[in-house]
């Protein structure tokens, strides 16, 4: 059968794109449809608006630590406003970028929600287009837990179109989003608390990290409550909040921001006329190679639920590409050694096993840490401190994971994670000349571990 399309894209995020342009590339007639926003959730309501807002929310420490340089800055004031309007000129620069690299690339787009209506066909904006395979790249959608009074909080979603920044702010999760947004609320100079349900947050990253991230925020001033959960929210007659938390304790805000986990994006997909499908989860069931339980169907990216990071669904999206376009290039994606960084202040870089993570694994470990107030600190009164870790295979002597919170942790991981990739062990990390004065070089000179 003659079908309109070969591959068509449900979805043009990091993932959809990624695939569209790779597989018309390799000549085949590709459609994407797109309901919302060019380049998903990355360049619109994420990474890329996110991180503007973090450079944002740095540059109160900026002015403070300039002084120690002999500078004496003039009162600072900040405008939300003026931050989010730069920003959405960029996210729509952004959004034009994404247009053109899929029209250049040959690819169709559709602008509309698309439904699928059988394994081979998809309807949008009242047409409808067969396709020989569908790929679903919907992505994901902010989950707000249904407590009474949910209503009254917002989501990273709305958080970047705020009208204003609110003067207090709670931020209710403890993951990579309450993190960044606790620290570009405070850094704004919103009065801000970040409410975790357990005992210490960013769970699943090197304990040492957590702690160290947990001291040097509480020292910034930012009121960290952990083993705190929110039974209520109420709206006063003020237009303030009042939330109740299961513990009895009230508290007062004029924003309360959720930021509690993503649900994959299935809304009105119509998955309901194909046999693809869910996990326990609730997200979209692949097989190795993206394969849905329905023939005709794939999925990747946020909406498959594995590891929710731009760059994963970027690697994904061309898996599939070549899988179904190029087979002769396919080579499937590494799952391990993913390198990560949460852009906290200070950040947080890691790549590999986190200490527990190793132990658990059944490694022999040796630990190497080090801490230091970073030289650009000195002549300032700020006492943050940098955290550098190294877990290492006693037998073998592998370097197994890296991590640090500091300054631009994130861009010194990204080297990192090549030597751990190829293998690198403490040797080689020794034997590696550092660059001086950095603060990376502190990865190449540590020689006592601190436990083994
Ligand atoms: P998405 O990018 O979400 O794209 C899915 C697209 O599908 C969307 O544009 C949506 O509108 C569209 N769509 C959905 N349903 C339909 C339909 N029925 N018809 C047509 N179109 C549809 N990752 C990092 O690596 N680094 C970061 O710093 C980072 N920061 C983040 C910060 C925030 C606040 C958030 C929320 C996420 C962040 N992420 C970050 C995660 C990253 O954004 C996602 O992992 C990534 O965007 C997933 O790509 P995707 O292609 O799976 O989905
Ligand atoms: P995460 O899964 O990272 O964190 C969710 C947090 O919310 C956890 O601390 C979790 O607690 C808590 N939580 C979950 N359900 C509830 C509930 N019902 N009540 C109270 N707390 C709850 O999700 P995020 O929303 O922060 O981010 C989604 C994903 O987006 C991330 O996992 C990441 O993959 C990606 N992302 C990446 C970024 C980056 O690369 N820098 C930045 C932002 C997002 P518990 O641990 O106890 O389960």
């Amino acid at each position: 059968m003659a079908y309109d399309f070969d591959l068509y894209v449900i979805g043009a995020g990091s993932g959809g794109v990624r695939a569209a342009r790779f597989a018309a590339g390799f000549g085949a007639k590709v459609a994407v449809a797109e309901s919302r926003y060019l380049g998903g959730t990355c360049v619109n309501v994420g990474c890329v608006p996110k991180k503007l807002l973090v450079y944002g929310a740095h540059f109160a420490e900026d002015f403070e630590q300039s002084q120690g340089f002999g500078w004496t800055p003039g009162e600072a004031k900040f405008d939300w406003a003026t931050l989010i309007a730069n920003k959405d000129r960029e996210i729509n620069r952004l959004n034009g970028i994404y247009r053109n690299l899929l029209v250049n690339s040959g690819v169709t787009l559709h602008e509309g929600h698309a439904k699928i209506v059988d394994p081979h066909q998809v309807e949008i904006n009242g047409e409808r287009y067969t396709a020989k395979n569908i790929l679903i790249a919907t992505g994901g959608w902010p989950q707000i837990p249904e407590i009474s009074g949910h209503e009254h909080a917002i989501s990273s979603n709305q958080a970047f179109f705020l009208k204003e920044l609110p003067k207090r702010v709670l931020v209710v999760g403890g993951g990579y989003i309450a993190v960044e947004f606790a620290g570009i609320f405070h850094g704004l100079g919103a009065e801000t608390t970040l409410l975790y349900r357990g005992e210490l947050f960013l769970r699943g990253f090197d304990g040492a990290v957590r702690k160290h991230l947990q001291e040097e925020l509480t020292k910034r001033g930012l009121d960290l409550q952990f083993n705190a959960d929110i039974e209520r929210i109420d709206k006063q007659s003020d237009g303030s909040l009042k939330v109740t938390l299961k513990d009895g304790r009230e508290l007062e805000a004029d924003c309360v921001f959720y930021a509690t986990g993503r649900r994959p994006m299935l809304d009105n997909l119509g998955l309901e006329n194909t046999g693809v499908k869910l996990d326990k989860k609730g997200f979209v069931e692949v097989d190795e190679q993206y394969q849905t339980a329905e023939p005709s169907i794939l999925a990747l990216g946020d909406v498959i639920g594995r590891v929710q990071l731009t760059p994963v669904a970027l690697a994904e999206g061309m898996a599939v590409a070549r899988r179904l376009f190029k087979p002769e290039q396919y080579r499937p994606v590494d799952y391990k050694m993913i390198p990560t960084a949460v852009f906290s202040l200070p950040n947080i870089g890691t790549v590999g096993f986190t200490e527990e993570e190793a132990r658990e694994a059944g490694h022999d470990v040796v630990i190497f840490e080090s801490r230091f107030r970073p030289m650009k600190l000195t002549l300032t009164e700020c006492q943050e401190r940098t955290l550098m870790k190294l877990v290492v295979d006693a037998k073998t002597d592998k370097v197994l994971g890296c991590h640090m919170v500091g300054p631009e942790a994130g861009e010194i991981v990204q080297g990192l994670a090549i030597a751990l990739k190829a293998g690198a062990s403490k040797r080689d990390f020794d034997e590696t000349i550092g660059v001086h004065p950095t603060a990376a070089e502190e990865f190449v000179t540590m020689r006592t571990p601190v436990a083994g």
